[in-house]
């Protein structure tokens, strides 16, 4: 091992917004600390963390072909054929690989029974998954809320994260072609005991006619400046934590560039590595909680295109009413586990090439999440033989589906039907996307309120049974949801920096 570097007061391992999350958090409460940051992503040019909806169209390819890991310089196209081959060669499958993303694995191996997560997918760049996202940002409702954090609590690291990553509340909205889908949908959906309709909160916003989208670099703002301790290292991999006596001391890291690999001595180390990815570094350390990558769980996807009827037609509202940003948000119940939003393609904040077909002027989308049933079954295992492409443990993916689940995808369906006949006329068949597609992967290093074995952390993102490490991002999120989690775990990521913040004193 090469020479011991300098320490730091805080080793971040991650650069997405659950590591942002924390830097920044750490940085304001204490700005003389020393804060290192290791992404095994490469940097993308321009603005650090921007999103690359901001982007123009040529510096967006050129960012996506950076993150894909084995497939960075692979233009999709080409790496769709052959990562398909021989799995699943339907449309659907093909449809839930992004540009930017690259897949868990590539030939899922599935145990009797099991369906497996097939389209599971990351991204590994400075910024994480957190220059792509669509920037939706529900708040949890009702069961999906976490129990072991006191409810005025959450609600305050939501407040905090929704300052964090820059969330408008809708404002205004309910005109045009938004508030009409809203009116129609809460006619529907709206009911006793039912969280009401109303808009998705989104972390964007105008900059004179321009929607900008936040991406992680709004939730790191400007710690260079404010905290000059602060150094995010990127193509550098941390291959394990290293624990002395119970106790994280720093990590192993690796220069990707040259392969030297050093220890960095950290007086805290946090985890932030995605879902998926977070388990994999605590194993590949020797941290291995009997909960470590089990209770995976993400929601169920059923996305459809619908043809929308005249009255929703966005070329009959005046010109200035076209614009307003409205995703209709029917938001999760305990009495309907599910999410649901509705919106009309034309008025979409995304970069969509429309076309000039008055046909494809007139589609709206139709989108439903569904609660999966929390199973400990449901894992990301590794390998303690075989690696990944960055020499991490080979993880495999253990999924099922449970009697409830079949009833929540049937519910899907039909709440499809439902909202997609109230404005228009579906173009296919709504059809449950492969596994893995909703990027949001939840419960693998989930916090609980004691060490009883079914959590991997405490409800301030501590691992439990080692000191001063801590863990970040969905994984942590222990409920059964159908909400986007990313608001979740920036609040969660919050909550636990500052408390991090007042142990470095
Ligand atoms: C197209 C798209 C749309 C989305 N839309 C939404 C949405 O509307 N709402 C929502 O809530 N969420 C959405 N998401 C999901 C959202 O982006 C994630 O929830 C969020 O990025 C998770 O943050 P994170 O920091 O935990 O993980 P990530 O953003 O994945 O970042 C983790 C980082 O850790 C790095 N890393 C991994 N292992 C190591 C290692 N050993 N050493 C060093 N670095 C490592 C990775 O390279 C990666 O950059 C979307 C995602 C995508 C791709």
């Amino acid at each position: 091992m090469a020479a011991t570097t300098p320490d730091v007061d805080v080793l971040i391992v991650g650069s997405g917004p659950a590591g942002a999350a924390f830097a920044r958090t750490i940085g304001d409460a204490v700005p003389s600390a020393t804060i290192l940051m290791v992404e095994v992503g490469p940097a993308i040019p321009g603005v650090r963390g921007e999103h690359t909806q901001n982007m123009t169209e040529s510096d967006r390819v050129a960012a996506q072909l950076l993150t894909q890991g084995p497939h960075a310089g692979i233009e999709r196209a080409t790496a769709l054929a052959d990562i398909a081959e021989g799995i699943d060669p339907s449309l659907e499958f093909r449809q839930t690989v992004l540009p930017g993303l690259f897949f868990v694995d590539p030939r899922p191996v599935h145990g009797c029974g099991e369906v497996g997560l097939p389209a599971a997918s990351m991204a590994s760049g400075v910024g994480g998954m957190g220059i792509y996202w669509a920037a939706s940002c529900p708040r949890p409702r009702q069961s999906e809320r976490i129990a072991c954090i006191p409810g005025d609590q959450l609600d305050a690291a939501l407040d905090r994260a929704e300052q964090l990553l820059g969330v408008s509340r809708v404002e205004g909205g309910d005109i045009g072609v938004p508030g009409a889908l809203r009116a129609a949908m809460a006619a529907e959906f709206d009911g006793p005991g039912l969280s009401p309709v109303g808009f998705m909160p989104s972390a964007v916003r105008w900059e004179g006619d321009t929607l900008r989208f936040s991406g992680t670099g709004v939730i790191l703002g400007e710690i260079e400046r404010t905290v000059p301790g602060f150094e995010l290292r990127s193509e550098t991999l941390a291959r394990r934590v290293v624990v002395e006596d119970g106790v994280a001391i720093g990590a192993e890291i690796e220069d990707r560039r040259t392969g030297a690999v050093t220890l960095v001595r950290a007086r805290h180390v946090v985890v932030c590595a995605d879902g998926l990815r977070t388990p994999q570094v605590l194993f590949a350390s020797g941290v291995r909680p009997p909960a470590l990558g089990h209770h995976l769980n993400e929601h169920f996807q059923m996305v459809s295109f619908v043809q929308l009827n005249d009255e929703f037609d966005p070329a009959a509202f005046p010109p200035d009413e076209r614009g307003a940003l409205g995703y209709v948000l029917i938001p999760f119940s305990d009495a309907r586990p599910m999410q649901g939003g509705v919106m009309a393609l034309a008025n979409s904040p995304y970069k969509l090439s429309m076309g000039d077909d008055p046909a494809t002027q007139r589609l709206g989308l139709v989108a439903w999440y569904g609660a999966k049933d929390v199973l400990h079954r449901d894992a990301v295992e590794f390998s303690e033989t075989e690696t990944d492409f960055y020499g991490m443990p080979k993880m495999s993916i253990r999924y099922g589906r449970t009697e409830r689940d079949l009833e929540t995808i049937e519910q899907m369906r039909r709440n499809s039907l439902r909202s997609a006949e109230l404005i228009g006329r579906l173009i296919e068949e709504p059809t449950l996307a492969a596994g893995g597609s909703s990027l949001h992967y939840q419960g693998t290093v989930r916090m609980g309120a004691v060490d009883d074995g079914l959590s991997v952390c405490d409800p301030y993102s501590r691992v439990w049974g080692v000191e001063n490490l801590y863990v970040g991002g969905n994984g942590v999120i222990p409920t059964a949801t159908a909400a986007n989690p990313t608001l979740t775990t920036v609040a969660l990521a919050w909550r636990s920096a500052i408390r991090l913040a007042a142990a470095l004193g």
